[in-house]
């Protein structure tokens, strides 16, 4: 077994409907009545959904997680999700960071901290995602913007607090292209992170750390790219869409953390 569990999380985004959501999780809650025991699987649907969701994941080992959650107390805050409402839905990850929320919604590092300590505090797990952009990996500077980005979304984050934090890393240039990093491209910057974290906390904390790959998987990529020693599961958007899709990326995690 390896020493740290896979997790394989699907991030639906602005997709599915009431009806599709409920059946795309029922589908998979079908067919992990049991937990697997190289990997864990869950699911971040829009959070309008988590309800249904959760209802048809009830009874299965699949586990919800929300898309995003506010840094702020609940209060006057428009179309905001407290991570509160997230944990009322059985949620036990949060999405954080995510470049899509970087780019749209003009996320710094500085809120996605905010909203990292906002989720921890309340009892969620965060997934925090950190990865360059097309520029900035030909311009060689991946690692000056993983630094910066986990410097920033990490200030003030205790060791002890670490242990809820799964890092994902995401090229930007990967997302939702096609594109994938070649597995030793991964790797080289998963080493970098897990010796970051290493570096900052102490290399117990970096060797328990989970660091997902995401960035176009599918079942086609993702064996080879989660046998690589330091990528721990992967956050998916596309492919997470559907049972058929889903299920080999879950298969590979599963085979990879059960060796
Ligand atoms: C994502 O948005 O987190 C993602 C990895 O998307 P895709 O798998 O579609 O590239």
């Amino acid at each position: 077994m390896r020493a740290r569990r896979q997790l394989v999380a699907g991030n639906w985004k602005m997709n599915t409907n009431l009806k599709s959501a409920t059946e795309l999780a029922a589908g998979l809650a079908e067919k992990l009545k049991q937990d697997l025991p190289g990997t864990e699987v869950a699911i971040c649907p829009p959070a309008p959904y988590l309800a249904a969701v959760s209802a048809a994941i009830a009874g299965s080992v699949v586990k919800l997680g929300g898309q995003d959650c506010s840094f702020e107390e609940p209060g006057a805050f428009t179309g905001e999700v407290a991570p509160e409402m997230l944990l009322d839905f059985s949620c036990r990850y949060v999405i954080l960071g995510h470049s899509e929320r970087r780019q749209y919604h003009a996320e710094t590092d500085a809120v996605v901290n905010k909203k990292v300590h906002m989720a921890l505090k309340k009892g969620l797990h965060v997934i925090l995602c950190v990865g360059e952009k097309l520029e900035e990996m030909e311009a060689g500077a991946t690692e000056t913007v993983l630094d910066r980005q986990m410097t920033g979304s990490l200030a003030s984050v205790t060791p002890e607090d670490l242990a809820k934090i799964v890092v994902a890393y995401e090229p930007v240039w990967a997302i939702g292209t096609g594109k994938t990093a070649t597995p030793a491209q991964a790797e080289k910057s998963h080493v970098f992170l897990r010796q970051w974290i290493a570096n900052r906390y102490n290399p117990q904390i970096a060797e328990t750390l989970r660091i997902l790959y995401g960035g176009s998987v599918k079942a086609a990529n993702a064996l080879e790219l989660l046998q690589m020693p330091n990528i721990d599961g992967a956050l998916v958007g596309n492919a997470s869409l559907k049972v058929d899709q889903f299920w080999p990326i879950i298969e590979a995690g599963n085979t990879v953390g059960s060796n």
